[in-house]
């Protein structure tokens, strides 16, 4: 089965949702399979966003996410990239479907950065590069 690098983000963790969006993936019959609590480094999250650098939003997403705690999880199950991804919503939370963890939790709140809530990886390739760097 398939494997994924979800983060609960900084706004979160701070709005206290992690449990609310584990609640979610396991509610979906994914298994969590690794956790971390942790503040990453700027430079971890070089690393992760790597194909991002030299985008505008670029420097407010590193300082967004180095701001306070995120929770790393691995999550298992058949088709879970995908499926976390649907479950997420789309990237712009004012747009997300409801239903989904963007459009039910996450608005814009016009900062330089979408604080957007989650990420989760987008293909098996990211996915087993992004669990290497949050879970080596
Ligand atoms: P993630 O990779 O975090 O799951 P995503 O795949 O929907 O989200 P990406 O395009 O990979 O989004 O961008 C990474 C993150 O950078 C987004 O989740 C968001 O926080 C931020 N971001 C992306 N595009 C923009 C934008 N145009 N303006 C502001 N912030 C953005």
């Amino acid at each position: 089965t398939e494997q994924t690098l979800i983060l609960v983000k900084p706004d979160g963790v701070a709005r206290g949702l992690s449990g609310e969006i584990l609640r979610r993936i396991e509610a979906k019959g994914y298994r969590v399979t690794g956790l971390r609590m942790l503040t990453p480094t700027r430079e971890l999250l070089a690393a992760h966003y790597e194909e991002h650098e030299g985008k505008p939003f670029y420097e407010p997403l590193i300082e967004f996410m180095s701001s306070g705690p995120v929770v790393a999880v691995r999550a298992e199950g058949e088709r879970v990239i995908e499926g976390f991804r649907s479950i997420a919503g789309a990237t712009d939370p004012t747009v997300a479907a409801p239903g989904t963890i963007r459009g039910d939790l996450g608005r814009d709140w016009g900062l330089a950065v979408q604080q957007n809530l989650v990420h989760g990886s987008d293909s098996t390739l990211s996915a087993e590069r992004e669990l290497g760097l949050w879970f080596s």
